[in-house]
């Protein structure tokens, strides 16, 4: 059975809970809200299923994979969904072909109050929740389950997610049939805490004495595509934007550290990425709005079928794997050093305590940057 003994060996992406038969394995969070398997010793019969699937090693299955995965720079050909993903908007392009056929798309989206959950969407407006980046580690509740159903019902299936949860969710599929099964990961820069995400959003709301009813993790269309500011929209339609401390890679998941995916032998049919350094390899006319470059690794031969189906959908220039390498193609994130005595301090003394005292930019600037963006709304409304 799974024992976590070392946590940096366990990504959570929950395929060991998945295939026991038996209902042995929950997923847990740990105290910074990442899930972590806890076994149910009066249920377990010791059948080894779970550790077989466990694919967070070097080992992953790699089979389907090209020798060299193809690499294109990519924009939709409507600047509206361009303006409203992450970057050059291929999820949507892929999404859209999946269910244009009577598919189903499976994404990060948000359940509760904005807690980052993986959903089912079987609609256009369904999946639109899963445009743009979410920056905390997504919980895959029963979704593994859930796809294994719907590839015996045979509909076409594409999962998006993490290398570490497309390379669960294929372990954990055993002998089903996955012909139907397309599987779309992200370049992965690591997981922030699911609790740290919780707290921060309470914070604000707090300073704001308002309900956010809006979170865009990165606002490209008033700061473009490169800044990494987020907006807070709340029920009084004003928006603010924070620093959510993603880059300070203080509250990434232990695993994150050790990441075998950070290369280009990608679990998945497809990668996405954002394709920094775009100027270079495919000329600057490309992107020269600032609205988003798509990076797009085409990595088994379902995934080149996959790609010449959406080419009417989207503008793309052919590259090679040399003009793309971005750090998390290759190796993993370099966690903070001060990340375990940040997640110590963080359960005794709490949040407001660990924002003073590890990010730069401390909670008072909350209300400073509450205070500027109010000043220049009144402004624009008095016409100064
Ligand atoms: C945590 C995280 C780290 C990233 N790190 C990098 C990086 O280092 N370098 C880089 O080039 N790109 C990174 N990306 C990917 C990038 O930000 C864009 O998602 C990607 O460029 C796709 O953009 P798009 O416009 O095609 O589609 P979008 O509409 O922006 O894509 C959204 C897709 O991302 C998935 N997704 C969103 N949030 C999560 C989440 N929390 N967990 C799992 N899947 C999620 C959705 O299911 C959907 O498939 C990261 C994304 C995330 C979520
Ligand atoms: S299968 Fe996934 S959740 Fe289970 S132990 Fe392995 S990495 Fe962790
Ligand atoms: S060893 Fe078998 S029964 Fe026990 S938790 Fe793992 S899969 Fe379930
Ligand atoms: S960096 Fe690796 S372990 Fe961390 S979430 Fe991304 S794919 Fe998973």
């Amino acid at each position: 059975m799974i024992r976590i003994t070392d946590k940096s060996k366990c990504c959570g992406c929950s395929a060991c809970a998945s295939v026991c038969i038996r209902n042995a394995i929950r997923m847990q969070p740990d105290d910074l809200g990442f899930p972590y398997p806890t076994v149910d010793t009066e249920k377990c019969n010791d059948c080894g299923l779970c550790e077989k699937v466990c694919t967070f090693h070097p080992g992953y299955s790699k089979k389907e994979n090209l020798e060299t995965s193809l690499v294109y720079a990519v924009r939709h050909k409507k600047i509206k969904e361009i303006e409203t993903s992450r970057s050059g908007a291929m999820f949507i392009a892929l999404s859209d072909w999946i269910l244009d056929h009577g598919g189903v798309v499976y994404g990060a989206g948000y359940a509760d109050h904005f807690r980052v959950v993986h959903k089912r969407a079987t609609t256009k407006e369904e999946r639109n929740e899963f445009k743009g980046s979410k920056y905390v580690q997504s919980d895959m509740n029963d979704v593994f389950k859930r796809i294994k159903v719907d590839l015996k019902a045979g509909l076409k299936v594409l999962f998006s997610g993490t290398p570490c949860q497309t390379s669960g969710l294929r372990a954990s599929l055993l002998k089903t049939d996955m012909t139907n099964l397309y599987l779309c990961d992200i370049v992965c820069h690591g997981v922030p805490s699911p609790r740290f995400w919780k707290d921060y959003l309470a914070l604000i709301e707090k300073k704001q004495k308002n309900t956010v009813i809006k979170v865009d993790f990165r606002d490209k269309n008033r700061f473009g595509w490169k800044a990494h500011k987020e907006s807070f929209t709340f029920t009084n339609n004003q928006s603010y934007t924070y620093d959510y401390k993603f880059y300070k890679d203080l509250m990434f998941r232990n695993s994150c550290a050790v990441c075998p995916f950070t290369n280009f032998q990608r679990p998945s049919d497809i990668t996405i990425g954002d394709f920094w350094g775009w100027q270079k390899a495919v000329g600057e006319e490309f992107g020269k709005d600032d609205k988003g470059v798509s990076l797009i690794l085409v990595n088994s031969e379902k995934g080149k079928a996959w790609f010449e189906t959406v080419k009417s959908d989207i503008n793309y220039i052919e590259t090679n794997t040399e003009s793309c390498l971005q750090p998390n193609l290759q190796h993993p994130s370099v966690i903070h050093p001060e990340r375990n005595n940040f997640e110590r301090d963080y359960c005794e003394k709490g949040f407001e305590y660990v924002l003073n005292k590890y990010c730069k930019d401390p909670s008072k600037t909350f209300l400073v940057r509450v205070k500027k963006s109010m000043k220049n709304r009144i402004k624009k409304l008095i016409g100064k």
